[in-house]
């Protein structure tokens, strides 16, 4: 079973419902070996009331207790900080202060808002919000070294209220070959997350998959590492549409994934 390498907690996750010990039960349920915890960190965020930070120091010591629990099953180590221009240096130093599996980083907001609160951004052409989206996860890649994955590229396209909004590589090629270039120099991987496949299909998008332009332009400028993660954070939506995002991926070629573990990559056949 390919690793669902990206999962929140109710514990430190202030937009998750789960408990460690749900997802303990449905990652053993659902034929799992191993899976990674990747809690939300956002420095400096806007204030919309919730708590983004918390101990890393704590959440360390909580972990030990979290794999005595998960017994056979293995549980890798990660947090998922959120990139902000003027946060970059603090993010490659707090990924430092406890011994991570794996550091994801993502882009949450769009010019400093998040869109999953405000959807102005939304009344900006496609190809400009897509652009722009894209050109900031470049950005975050080239100034941050401190990471493995840069996760949900697609983000951008989940609050979107048109159904033919999807970010595709024909319309930004410059800034994905920016965000490819940085990422593959410095031996990181690029996230399929299927919770934006979900996503799509429940708000009846016209495409759902990860568009495959983006995925073989990866591939051809020699991108190697692929993550799969489900980004669940409430009981019953780990590994969602798993199936068909690894169908796809071998449709278009792909043999294998990876996941980190002390910050190394291994490589799963898909
Ligand atoms: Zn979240
Ligand atoms: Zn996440």
């Amino acid at each position: 079973m390919v690793t669902d390498g990206h999962n929140h907690t109710k514990h430190f996750s202030p937009d998750a419902g789960q408990s460690i010990d749900e997802l303990i039960s449905e990652a053993k349920a659902k034929g799992f070996t191993r899976i990674g915890i990747t809690e939300h960190y956002e420095v400096d965020y806007p204030d919309d009331g919730l708590d983004w930070t918390f101990d890393l120091n704590e959440y360390d010591k909580v972990f030990n207790d979290w794999r005595i629990r998960a017994g056979e099953l293995e549980l890798l180590k990660g947090i998922e900080f959120g990139y902000q221009t003027h946060v970059a240096e603090e993010i490659d130093r707090l990924a430092a202060k406890i011994p991570f599996d794996v550091v994801l980083l993502s882009v949450h907001l769009f010019r400093g808002k998040d869109f999953y609160v405000d959807r102005e951004c939304y009344k900006l052409p496609a190809k400009e919000l897509h652009g722009e989206y894209i050109s900031t996860m470049a950005e975050m890649c080239e100034k941050c070294s401190n990471f493995e994955v840069a996760a949900h590229y697609d983000y951008i396209n989940r609050y979107a209220d048109n159904k033919s909004d999807f970010v595709t590589y024909e319309e930004c090629p410059k800034e994905f070959d920016r965000l490819f270039e940085a990422l593959i120099s410095k031996g990181k991987a690029l996230e399929i997350n299927t919770k934006s496949i979900k996503k799509h299909i429940d708000g009846g998008f016209t495409r759902n998959l990860p568009d495959e332009g983006v995925l073989n332009r990866y591939r051809a400028m020699g991108g190697k590492y692929i993550t799969l993660g489900s980004d669940s954070h409430f009981a019953g939506t780990l590994a969602v549409c798993y199936s068909e995002a690894i169908e796809y991926l071998k449709s278009l070629g792909f043999t294998e994934t990876v996941y980190f573990k002390d910050r190394k990559p291994y490589f799963e056949p898909l």
